[in-house]
């Protein structure tokens, strides 16, 4: 059975809400997200922030089994060409993430576990129908790899796609997404063009290098990838303090000084003493 199924008894959780459970700081699934988003957090000018909390998205069978189905389909799709050997097959899971708009505030907090029918959140979409080739494109208009969906292991590349439009929101999320990637085609070249990857391969893996500065990894059919958790991290920039008053400039001082020293003069020599 499944680990993200609907239908599986272990996800009888008393804290599930919906599709979403709250995962605990010990869960081995939470410390392995976390541990993925800290160590694919590569940006150098941005700050690594601050992780709020892990959910598990489930899913029904009926998301699940097309998934299960093309794992199958590579095993049994052998690859050869009278020129080269192919490398093997891999369709393990590979946990990537994927930034998104939430128009909700879905995972803000242990409460917020139901997910809206904002046609605008695609957080919400992604989570109810899983990702959507149909759907890719208008928003990534630079996409390096032509029309796919795009994930990646570094984290702080996907904040990149991370947007909230509620302006109640506080915090930020990303999907964390299981990946078969198959026999994956790397390319340091951007090709915009692209429907599919190279005949015989099943993914493109953009690498480091010529024109991509982060790794990224494009699948071009909708059951090669299923939403798995979410991760809430970061925060709102707080209100800036109050700036401290200014002191007061030094020359200011000295005129104050010469002010009163002069009201001093002027109170002596118009003082009768003085007068006299
Ligand atoms: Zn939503």
């Amino acid at each position: 059975m499944d680990e993200f199924s609907l239908s599986n008894p272990a996800n009888k959780d008393p804290n599930r809400q919906g599709r979403l459970v709250f995962l605990q700081k010990n869960d081995p699934r939470c410390v392995e997200v976390m541990q993925l988003f800290v160590e694919g957090w590569s940006h150098p000018e941005k700050e690594l922030p601050y992780v709020h909390g892990v959910y598990k998205i489930l899913s029904p069978e009926w998301m699940l089994k097309p998934f299960r189905d093309y794992k199958t389909s590579l095993l049994k799709s052998p690859f050869w060409t009278p020129f080269f050997t192919a490398p093997q097959v891999d369709v393990k899971e590979t946990l990537l993430f994927h930034g998104t708009t939430r128009g909700c505030l879905l995972a803000e907090n242990e409460k917020q576990g139901l997910l809206c029918n904002q046609p605008e959140c695609h957080l919400c979409n992604i989570i109810r129908e899983s990702f959507d080739m149909g759907k890719c494109g208008s928003k990534n208009k630079f996409s390096r790899f032509g029309k796919g969906i795009y994930t990646s292991t570094c984290s702080s590349k996907a904040d990149d796609y991370s947007s909230s439009l509620s302006e109640k929101a506080h915090f930020r999320v990303l999907l964390v997404a299981r990946v078969v990637k198959g026999r994956t085609h790397r390319l340091r070249r951007s090709d915009r063009g692209l429907l599919a990857p190279p005949y015989g391969y099943h993914s493109i893996t953009g690498e480091p290098g010529e024109d991509l500065n982060y790794e990224e990894t494009v699948v071009y059919k909708n059951e090669a990838i299923r939403p798995a958790f979410i991760i809430v991290y970061g925060d709102k920039p707080l209100p800036l303090p109050p700036p401290p008053p200014p002191p007061p400039p030094k020359s200011k001082r000295h005129a104050k000084r010469g002010l009163s020293f002069e009201a001093m003069v002027r109170k002596i020599f118009t003082s009768p003493i003085a007068e006299l």
